[in-house]
């Protein structure tokens, strides 16, 4: 199980600091209980170095929120896969659907980005989901086809360490009402065939998609413990430890049990 928070805009670097230093701490005291359990956490890039600092010791990967296609050049504010190797990254999140909501971004940009995350060698957190009104209309599964197809076309993943999908209905992301199980389940077994085709059972099947949109630690067992769902990407709750680390608990509960 995968579990990574995405901290968004939150945070000054003080309390970001201090944040990474609890899920630190949090972890060191639970011993060998989370030692099945992967974690990564994706705070805004102005915090990278000095959150990769206060989790160097703990199992927590580091991940951005975004990345430019580019390598380098002017494109004012923008940061490159190379900037984030340098402080410490491994993960990138690209397509969170705040992204395609506020900046119009396409697949095919999410396409440029994943590929440039794995030409440097990070791991791409590709985000997909559908809106409520394509939900409504009974085309989430045909949209989260079309959106995976759109961002990973020519995406080379040699093994399942180097892909993580996470299944956002963008109608559950920050809203407090998370997908069903079921609609979950539902949802992830259609990448989980679409990855299939796509890079072949073996490496499909062991491709860590995450559940995102309203995950708590009240709700994290039931759809934790669905058999497609290997983790989560976790917004809000993600803002303090004993939230992140309290769906960190149902992760061990229900790893146990699958
Ligand atoms: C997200 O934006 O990735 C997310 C899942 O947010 P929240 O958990 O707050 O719904």
């Amino acid at each position: 199980m995968l579990i990574a928070g995405n901290w968004k805009m939150n945070t000054d670097l003080p309390g970001g600091r201090a944040l990474a230093e609890d899920i630190a701490e949090g972890i060191a005291a639970a011993g060998d209980r989370f030692a099945e359990i992967d974690f990564a956490v994706c705070p805004p890039f102005v915090h990278l170095q000095a959150v990769g600092e206060a989790l160097a010791d703990s199992p927590v990967a580091l991940g951005a929120q975004d990345v430019h296609a580019e390598d380098e050049g002017a494109f004012t504010s923008d940061v490159s896969a190379p900037m984030l190797t340098s402080v410490g990254c491994s993960h990138v999140i690209v397509g969170h659907s705040e992204r395609r909501q506020y900046y119009d971004e396409t697949d095919a940009q999410v396409n440029d980005k994943a590929r440039q995350a794995r030409r440097h060698g990070l791991v791409p957190i590709v985000c997909v989901g559908e809106t409520l009104e394509q939900r409504r209309t009974g085309n989430a599964e045909s949209v989260v086809r079309a959106q995976l197809e759109g961002a990973l076309d020519g995406v080379p993943v040699a093994s399942a360490d180097d892909l993580v999908v996470a299944y956002e209905p963008v109608w559950a992301i920050g809203t407090g009402e998370s997908a069903t199980p079921t609609q979950a389940q539902d949802l992830h077994a259609v990448v989980r065939a679409d990855l299939s085709e796509r890079y072949g059972d073996a490496i499909a099947a062991d491709v860590p998609l995450l559940y995102g949109g309203s995950m708590k630690p009240h709700n994290a067992a039931d759809l934790l413990s669905q058999p497609d769902v290997d983790g989560g990407l976790i917004g809000s709750a993600s803002l303090e430890a004993d939230s992140f680390l309290g769906i960190a608990e149902r992760a061990v509960e229900v790893q146990s049990a699958k």
